[in-house]
């Protein structure tokens, strides 16, 4: 998990056009999310998901695989999903919001599902306050709700993780609620993460033993850090700030 910039001022039209609208004022009307096609193509649009994978660099939101990278038992490819931060089903009227609409891989999705805890008061819909600010809310909403779940546009953790063996943990109780809840400590990403911290640690045994200076190994790790499109961010960091202790494990 890193945190995510994304301009909520830059709202895609077709979550403007006067359809997505309607659906909303519908849902608002009913007081429920309608869960059928018609309701769900209005934040599956195009322009939607264009947007949502470049702002993403087409990572998962919660566990930084690229989407395609993702295999899942049932599925031949891992297919992108518009993820719902706060989901739809409890918050009907935040489906076509665009500071709720997140880019994830389908086992994270899957894993997340309806699940969204918090520890405040529930927050409702205030029609003449929220209406106005339907796309950029979350601010308000979190500050009322303190909900456990991290969100990557608005909460930098990259602090508060840590991958021993690969696997991810954290003393935090908002990021392992998490882990936890999207299963981002499941067997195929550990081993994945172990292997990006194997190859680091044998190519620093690697310039030891040609007595060359550990420093590009370093710098490597750093440049690697700068490209957004990389995989496992986060990790990455871990790797940078505990890279003395890894070499005295190894
Ligand atoms: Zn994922």
């Amino acid at each position: 998990m890193i945190k995510i910039e994304k301009d909520l001022e830059n709202t895609p039209n077709s979550l403007l056009d006067s359809k997505t609208i309607t659906r909303r004022n519908t849902c608002i009307r009913d007081k429920k999310y309608h869960q059928n096609k018609k309701f769900h193509q209005r934040y599956k649009q195009s322009d939607i998901k264009e947007k949502l994978k470049n702002i993403y660099n087409d990572k998962c939101a919660f566990c930084e695989q690229k989407i395609r990278e993702c295999k899942d038992d049932n599925l031949e490819e891992c297919s992108s999903t518009v993820e719902h931060y706060r989901p739809k089903s409890k918050y009907y009227w935040l489906a076509y919001s665009w500071d709720n609409l997140l880019w994830c891989c389908h086992r994270c999705n899957q894993n997340k599902d309806n699940n969204f805890d918090i520890e405040n008061t529930l927050g409702t819909l205030e029609k003449t306050t929220f209406l106005k600010k339907i796309h950029n809310s979350s601010k308000i909403y979190n500050r009322i709700e303190k909900p456990l779940m991290v969100h990557p546009e608005f909460d930098n953790v990259v602090n508060k993780l840590a991958f021993n063996n690969g696997i991810i943990t954290s003393d935090d109780l908002r990021v392992k609620y998490t882990i936890e809840t999207c299963g981002l400590d499941r067997d195929d990403l550990n081993e994945k993460r172990q292997t990006i911290i194997e190859d680091f640690i044998e190519n620093i045994i690697d310039k030891k033993l040609k007595n060359e200076s550990i420093q590009d190994a370093l710098h490597e790790l750093m440049s690697d850090l700068k490209k957004k499109e990389k995989e496992f961010i986060a990790l990455r960091y871990w790797i940078l700030k505990n890279y003395k202790s890894l070499m005295e494990v190894s």
